[in-house]
């Protein structure tokens, strides 16, 4: 073959590759596309006029084809220019700008201007026909312009191994790989031109290592991926993972793991061989599974969790390549999960399950019992004036009540079938079997549940409704709140109680809805009215009376206010009532005031401990004495020594206005809540009434009620005693010291238009 043909034959595969790239490139997504097919087009020009060269054997055709040839490498190196420049843009640091390659493009036009002008008078190159495998052959011989054009490529040459040299410097060391290889095939390029220029050579075939070099940066351009960087990376990853990884061959011998790994397994780092064993020892033997799995492992020995993933790797005909073995330590995660999921699900203070949880695992358990015939109960524990203990004892103690009953329901409701909680505050729930609920159980331990601190020992009540499980879809909410109303009505008893929702209730509930309803309209009507209890000197003389209410209702004739009171104090609207019976009172001494019998008498009205948070007491009173032209000293206001027991200063305040107003205070009800008689100095009271009743019981009771008469006496307070029945009583208070007297002995709570009468009676006598 004549060396014409060979070459042809290179030159036409070479363009026709060259078509290819730019084929291929223009379905290519990366942006230096336009680039590299630009260089790709370019080189087809020099390769194609070097087909005419070889193929035509005509002069003037020669030397059309070494202009084309030179032009078209002016454009290579201009094309060549611009990619470069934009290949190297990679390095360009954050914020650094695009610098256009102009001088390049400049250079590169003076190159084609200079040959353009010098072909007119023919200064740019010769051509010397030779015979080359007996064909002529126009070879070109360099005159100035020539010359001057191969100067200038070179120039741009050069100035495109410098931007990859200085993209070399700048770069980071895994890209660098990449223009090593252009920098290198670059230069084997240049040489092959230089190669050329020098020999003399007949046929000028740097155009081929030129085409070739661009067919490599075509390469690296669009498909090379970097797969060293690649490698370091994951490698980088991998090393640093928190997980503990372990690389096997395909002969399933270890051969790399990370630190985390070695530090796991307690080996060196590096001695892949104990790898193996030390898993085995450590996690038991994991062999003998299928390819790829994932398994959660605890290790009770330490309490540690641990999730173990095997992976396979395989090459694209399937064969095993090796595996890896991820294990990653889940304990911490694990135990965060578990203290949450316990967080969420229990009482922080008495560790027993919160209301929340407790309804959800009772549904459950309503939802799967299958034993027909097996009755359930949910039991509601409300401890007593709580609020009372917190206040007096402080709430570390209050705290520790709560514990105590939290850990008496951990020893005593031990059955699996037995499920209970905190609910909320001083409220405690149960669920179980109705045959295992034993009453005497409860009442044993809750009968005599003193709490005690240094000074005091403290009778804890509780109140225990139980409501029987009818209906099992019924919302467990729901059945607490019966179990909870079978003891609603019982909040004014001082004792332990155990009490079960029923039709009782059920109709008491309905009819405290009625009163409720109905209070308005009673008070508007005057259903409702002071009945006056006489209070008496040591002689038996009437001074004043205690107005207590009475509802006259139409149906239900003279109603006593245990009935009723306990209702509206329970919602409030105590506040509404009493202010009617303090009116009444106040209207009523209004009429006496200019009745001699009666100017003098006062009346002591009642004050729940609800008023202090609905009313203003010290304006309402004010207002009251001012609209009824009144003497204060007349009023005399009742509170109950169990208000003292919470906000004892804001409380000491009111009662020092009142007084300062001119209105007597009495402290009610003494020896009924837990006040102790050094309270009694504090409270600035002016008369302090004993009942009998709360007293009388005690076998001390002589002794109590000898020392509180003196210690009131000594403090400067007018002792009264209520609740008197007999005559011997009467005398014995009277050498006791006592002041004041009231009671059935002198007479029961009566209707005014009684008591006036009865004041008369007694007057005449
Ligand atoms: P209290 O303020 O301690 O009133 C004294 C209660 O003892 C009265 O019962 C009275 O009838 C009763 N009593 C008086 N002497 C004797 C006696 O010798 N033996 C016995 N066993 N009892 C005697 P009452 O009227 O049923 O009132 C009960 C409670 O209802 C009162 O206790 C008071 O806390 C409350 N209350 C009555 N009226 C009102 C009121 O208008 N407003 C408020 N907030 N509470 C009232
Ligand atoms: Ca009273
Ligand atoms: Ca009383």
């Amino acid at each position: 073959m004549s060396q014409q043909i060979k070459y042809s034959i290179i030159f036409t595969v070479l363009i026709l590759t060259q078509v290819i790239c730019i084929i291929k490139a223009h379905k290519s997504e990366k942006p230096i596309k336009k680039y590299i097919s630009k260089v790709n087009l370019a080189v087809i020009l020099p390769l194609w006029s070097n087909l005419i060269i070889i193929g035509s054997h005509n002069r003037i055709i020669s030397i059309i084809g070494y202009y084309l040839y030179y032009i078209g490498m002016t454009l290579v190196m201009v094309t060549l220019v611009a990619f470069t420049n934009s290949y190297c843009q990679g390095i360009r640091r954050e914020g650094e700008k695009e610098q256009k390659p102009t001088i390049m493009y400049i250079i590169g036009t003076i190159d084609l201007l200079q040959m353009g002008i010098l072909s007119i008078c023919n200064k740019v190159f010769l051509v010397e026909p030779i015979i080359i495998d007996n064909k002529l052959y126009y070879k070109s011989i360099p005159l100035l312009g020539l010359t001057l054009h191969r100067i200038i490529d070179y120039v741009i040459f050069g100035a495109i191994i410098l931007m990859y040299i200085i993209a070399i410097l700048k770069t980071a060391k895994i890209y660098r790989e990449k223009f090593y290889v252009i920098l290198t095939t670059l230069f084997i390029s240049g040489l092959a031109q230089g190669y050329y220029i020098t020999a003399n050579m007949d046929i000028d075939k740097s155009v081929i290592i030129h085409s070739i070099f661009i067919l490599i940066l075509f390469y690296l351009a669009l498909y090379h991926r970097p797969l060293r960087l690649l490698d370091t990376m994951l490698s980088n990853v991998v090393s640093d993972m928190n997980d503990a990884i372990f690389v096997f061959n395909n002969k399933n011998e270890c051969i790399w793991a990370n630190d985390v790994g070695y530090n796991l397994l307690n080996i060196p780092i590096g001695k892949t061989n104990k790898v193996k064993p030390a898993i085995k020892e450590r996690f038991g033997d994991l062999e003998n599974r299928q390819e790829n799995w994932i398994e959660d492992v605890f290790l009770a020995e330490n309490k540690e969790y641990f999730i173990i993933e095997k992976k396979s790797v395989k090459t694209d005909n399937k064969l095993l390549d090796g595996s890896f073995l991820v294990i990653k330590d889940s304990t911490a995660r694990r135990i965060q999960v578990e203290k949450e999921l316990y967080d969420s699900s229990h009482d922080s203070l008495t560790k027993l399950y919160n209301a929340p949880y407790l309804y959800s695992c009772i549904e459950k358990t309503l939802h799967t019992i299958t034993s027909i015939g097996k009755k359930y109960c949910v039991i509601y524990i409300d401890i007593k004036n709580f609020k009372i203990v917190n206040d007096i004892f402080g709430k570390k103690f209050g705290d520790q009540v709560l514990i105590q009953v939290a850990d008496w329901l951990r020893t005593n409701m031990k059955s699996r079938e037995i499920i209970y909680g905190r609910l909320v505050g001083d409220i405690f729930g149960i669920f179980m079997p109705v045959d295992l609920f034993d009453e005497q159980l409860f009442l044993n331990k809750f009968s005599n549940f003193i709490v005690s601190n240094n000074e005091i020992n403290h009778q804890i009540y509780v109140h225990i409704g139980i409501y029987n499980i009818k209906d099992k879809k019924l919302d467990v909410s729901i059945m607490f709140d019966r179990a909870h109303l079978a003891i609603a009505n019982n909040t004014d008893k001082y004792e332990t109680i155990i009490k079960y929702y029923d039709n009782t209730i059920r109709n008491e509930i309905l009819d405290e809805q009625k009163l409720i309803s109905s209070l308005d309209d009673a008070l508007k009507t005057n259903q409702i009215i002071p009945y006056l209890q006489p209070i008496t000197d040591i002689n038996g003389k009437v001074i004043g009376a205690e107005a207590l209410a009475r509802w006259i209702h139409p149906e239900q004739g003279c109603m006593p206010p245990y009935k009723f009171i306990p209702v509206f104090e329970r919602n409030g609207l105590i506040t509404k009532l009493d202010k009617h019976i303090w009116e009444c009172a106040c209207e009523l001494l209004s009429t006496w005031k200019n009745k001699d019998l009666f100017k003098d008498l006062f009346i002591s009205i009642n004050i729940s401990p609800k008023d202090f948070y609905f009313t203003d007491i010290v304006d309402t009173l004010m207002t009251l004495t001012q609209k009824y032209e009144i003497n204060p000293k007349l009023l005399r206001i009742e509170i109950t020594e169990t208000v003292m027991m919470s906000n004892f200063e804001d409380k000491v305040k009111i009662f020092n206005k009142l007084r300062e107003l001119g209105f007597i205070v009495e402290i009610d009800d003494f020896g009924s809540g837990y006040s102790s008689l050094s309270l009694l100095k504090d409270m600035p009271a002016d008369v302090l009434k004993i009942d009998m009743k709360f007293l009388s019981n005690n076998t001390k009771s002589q002794t109590i009620i000898k020392n509180v008469i003196n210690l009131s006496n000594d403090l400067n307070i007018t002792s009264l005693t209520e609740g008197i029945e007999t005559e011997s009583q009467f005398n014995q208070l009277i050498d006791m010291g006592c002041s004041l007297f009231q009671g059935y002995y002198f007479a029961k709570p009566m209707a005014i238009t009684d008591f006036e009468q009865f004041v008369k009676e007694r007057r005449c006598v």
